[in-house]
């Protein structure tokens, strides 16, 4: 498809088609990001211009010079008129892509190229090299297959691993790297004992092949003076590829058990080959079928050649200086290729502030952005406030009346609240909402209250309308619930009520409330577990009457160490309520090991006696949604068969559609069933207050944060509850975790625990929805980095609110090619 272009002029710099590709993608971006025409301005109008300077006919250039008016009037237009426009200049460009050709036949070249009049790379170039060389580079955004023999089959093969751009190969961080200069002496093997990386080298004794189902397993005996070990892989190709007498390394880890030493599966190169000879660590990457080790050090040599003096350093140098970070092209270079290990840890720690820095610099322009504009006041009515405790069945916590405070102080700052409250399960945030609401209610505005199910959606209904029982006619507010499940005819009468401010409080899942609702006075949104669903980037809802911004109360039960509050949560306020109410029966955990499990089906039994019910969690399967399914069905059967069969169960899993979980959970909450065999995706609450056993498969695989996460499932009535962790044999490692789950029941020191173990990575990962795709190299950056990476990103804001200086510019680009996957434009506009 590229090859047609493969030859753009000499002076060109830039493939067309890329040029298309960024613009169309540009467009894109724009869609998602909401319509206010920045990326345009940065991405799309560059892209076009450049297109336009280098155009081949003059059909072509008099048709992008149209595009380029039709942009630069983009921000004219209203949001319908742009999605318009978007939909037809995305046409238009498109109906252009084969008049681009130089050589296409029968069109008429224009005589002269003229040069681009703006610059595509705005910045200085640092270390930019001579002219021509500059011109046969390839930009970093370009489609892989701009590599030499990269083809669409390699091409396809890279996209499994995300890998489409060559920037992407360029930020494709090896999993390790091997000092093959490095070795020991065979001999001396087992004084290394078990679980290190080792590397030897030696001669290949003999190969033996045992073709096995669909995988042919290779045996050979390496030796050198002091002995031999036995080295086996699983691989086909690998057999075609050894022969007796030939000189190779291996690094792996030695396999555990009797017999003689051996490696199973190791990384292995023939000594005196091409990665060898420099004496250099060897990058090992992730890979995907059919793309080997060593062609994956190709490309990413290739990929750092082609592009590496065309990467624009995004840090001025004053603050690569002062953090002490190496410049954008060296980090790359040594990120894949470093000369010893103090250069790689360069070249982590550079791209990681990088990622930080973009993260935190979007934060607080987003925080800037929400606390420039106006937002509802609401008076605080003590008096009713009052009311309102006085009926409660139970007196607020000292957390729970420390939150409400923050929240009722943010009423009348002038601006929107965007506050997070965090507590554990059962920690009673549902009641401090609910006061916040009837606050807002009685000073005549409406409140949205979203939940990311239907079933939790209910519930909340249900419990709003239960905070208020005994609160006079006159002041309590009238509350609808709006799903999917709401039928047609009710919809109907409803929507009215709300849109004429009738209806005070409406609760219902975000998709509804977000895309059809009207509201007469939307004064505030409440939105629960707003870190499984990252919904905080629309946490604005439309509202006809636009006099001022509605405050935002999101709620989690994910506790967030406190360390990384303020790099997660920086555009939020955070509220944290670090107390349980008074005579909760604290959840018993136990662990089990092995055959220990017999212990845990016994209590199983005990409790459906009593009439209770369990959930049982699967290990976690890492492949994919489908093995995780299986798995959850295949334990449903084997506990089904083997060990409860009088028992009703049921599963629950991610590959199901959206209402059967519904249905399913419904039905479990209703008790039609005895235990719940489920993956994961239970993690997010509803509440089923008789579920009293909570067993978590495989705990040693799951992170402290989701095994605390599983836990708060049960609990929620007023029975002694049980959470039993079990692992067949487990790493030291991971009993220490388990032992901490066993110790403590409080979210906050699980997270802070989970923090210290893991490191931060997982935080930060997608899993933390809400915050944009970023490509992490390393879960386990150290900590201080993200603290330097704020003040660097808060110096910046200080200075250049809306990054407009030059020496910025890079970073301004990147910041908004970040955030657009998470749908958001941070800077002002
Ligand atoms: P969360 O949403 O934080 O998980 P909820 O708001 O659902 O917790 O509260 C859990 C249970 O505790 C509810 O039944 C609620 O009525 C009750 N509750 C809330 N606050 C208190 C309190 N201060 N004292 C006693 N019970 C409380
Ligand atoms: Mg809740």
């Amino acid at each position: 498809m590229s090859s047609s272009f493969r030859q753009p002029p000499p002076s060109a710099g830039g493939n067309q088609q890329d040029l298309i590709e960024n613009a169309l993608d540009a467009l894109r971006r724009e869609w998602r990001s909401g319509f206010n025409g920045r990326v345009i301005e940065m991405l799309a109008l560059p892209a076009i211009q450049r297109l336009r300077d280098l155009a081949a006919t003059q059909h072509a250039a008099a048709e992008l010079e149209t595009v380029i008016s039709r942009l630069s009037n983009y921000r004219e237009l209203t949001t319908e008129g742009r999605k318009e426009e978007l939909k037809s200049l995305a046409e238009c460009i498109k109906a252009l892509s084969p008049d681009l050709q130089p050589d296409r036949p029968g069109t008429q070249q224009i005589g002269k190229l003229r040069e681009s009049r703006i610059p595509v790379k705005p910045s200085p170039k640092p270390e930019a090299g001579p002219k021509t060389t500059r011109s046969k580079m390839t930009r970093p955004d370009s489609p892989v297959t701009e590599l030499p023999r990269v083809g669409e089959a390699v091409a396809k093969k890279l996209g499994k691993l995300g890998v489409t751009k060559i920037i992407d190969l360029l930020n494709l961080s090896p999993r390790r790297h091997i000092d093959y200069s490095r070795t020991i002496t065979i001999g001396s093997i087992l004084g290394f004992g078990e679980g290190g990386e080792i590397t030897v080298r030696g001669e290949i004794l003999d190969v033996k092949e045992n073709p096995g189902h669909g995988v042919t397993r290779v045996t050979v005996r390496l030796a050198d003076e002091t002995g031999w070990v036995k080295v086996t892989w699983f691989n086909n190709y690998i057999a075609r590829q050894l022969r007796a007498g030939m000189q190779i390394a291996v690094s792996g880890t030695l396999d555990s058990g009797f017999g003689p030493p051996s490696f199973t599966s190791p990384e292995w190169e023939i000594v005196g080959g091409p990665s060898l000879s420099t004496g250099r660590l060897t990058p090992i990457y992730p890979l995907t079928a059919g793309i080997a080790q060593k062609t994956m050090r190709s490309l990413t040599r290739a990929a750092l050649d082609a592009t590496l003096s065309a990467i624009v350093e995004p840090l001025p140098e004053s603050i690569r200086e002062s953090q002490g970070l190496v410049d954008i092209n060296r980090a790359y270079e040594h990120l894949h290729y470093p000369g010893n290990q103090g250069e790689l840890a360069d070249a982590h720690r550079r791209i990681t502030f990088d990622n930080l820095l973009l993260l935190q610099l979007g934060l607080m322009l987003r925080k800037n952005k929400r606390t420039s504009s106006r937002g509802v006041s609401i008076p605080v009515d003590r008096d009713l406030l009052l009311k309102f405790e006085e009926q409660l069945p139970f007196r607020l916590t000292n957390a729970q009346r420390r939150a409400l405070d923050e929240v009722l102080n943010d009423y009348n700052l002038g601006k929107p609240m965007a506050r997070l409250l965090q507590g554990d399960v059962g920690s009673g945030k549902t009641a401090v909402a609910a006061a916040a609401a009837l606050l807002a209610v009685g000073a005549g505005y409406q409140v949205a209250v979203m939940a990311p199910t239907e079933i939790l959606a209910e519930q909340h209904a249900v419990n709003f309308v239960k905070l208020y029982e005994g609160l006079p006619e006159e002041l309590r507010p009238r509350s609808a619930l709006l799903t999917g499940s709401t039928r047609a005819k009710e919809r109907r009468e409803l929507l009215p009520l709300v849109a004429d401010g009738s209806t005070n409080i409406l609760v219902g899942t975000h998709t509804l409330i977000q895309d059809q609702v009207s509201f007469a006075r939307l004064g505030l949104t409440v939105i629960d577990e707003q870190h499984r669903f990252g919904v905080r980037q629309r946490s604005y809802l439309p509202t006809r009457v636009v006099e001022a911004q509605p405050h935002v109360l999101s709620m989690t039960a994910t506790p967030i160490p406190r360390t990384l509050n303020l790099v997660l949560n920086g555009d939020l306020d955070v509220s944290i309520i670090d107390e349980l109410p008074p005579g909760r029966i604290p959840i018993e955990t136990h662990r089990y090991v092995g055959s220990e499990r017999s212990l845990a089906y016994q209590l199983v039994r005990q409790e459906v006696a009593k009439g209770h019910q369990v959930f049982v969690i699967c290990p976690l399967v890492e492949e994919s949604d489908t093995s995780e399914a299986k798995a959850a069905v295949e334990e449903a059967e084997r506990l089904q068969l083997e060990v409860f069969p009088k028992f009703r169960i049921a599963t629950l899993h991610g590959r199901m559609a959206g209402r059967e979980k519904e249905r399913i959970m419904t039905a479990f909450r209703d008790r039609e069933f005895d235990v719940l065999v489920a993956t994961s995706v239970i993690e997010v609450g509803i509440d089923v207050p008789n579920a009293t056993v909570m067993i978590i498969e495989g705990a040693d695989r799951f992170g402290l944060a989701q095994l605390h996460q599983f836990r708060g499932r049960v609990g929620r009535g007023g029975n002694r509850s049980y959470c039993l962790l079990l692992a067949d044999e487990s790493s030291a490692d991971g009993e220490a975790r388990l032992d901490l789950m066993v110790e403590t029941n409080d979210g906050f020191v699980v997270a802070e625990k989970d923090l210290e173990l893991r490191g931060p990575g997982d935080y930060l990962g997608t899993r933390q929805s809400g915050l944009p795709e970023m490509s992490w190299l390393d879960s386990s950056f150290d900590t201080r980095l993200l603290d330097q990476a704020r003040e660097v990103a808060e110096r910046i804001v200080n200075v250049d609110p809306t990054l407009g200086q030059l020496d910025h510019h890079e970073l301004k680009r990147r910041v908004i090619v970040l955030w657009s996957t998470a749908g958001t434009d941070p800077l002002p506009s």
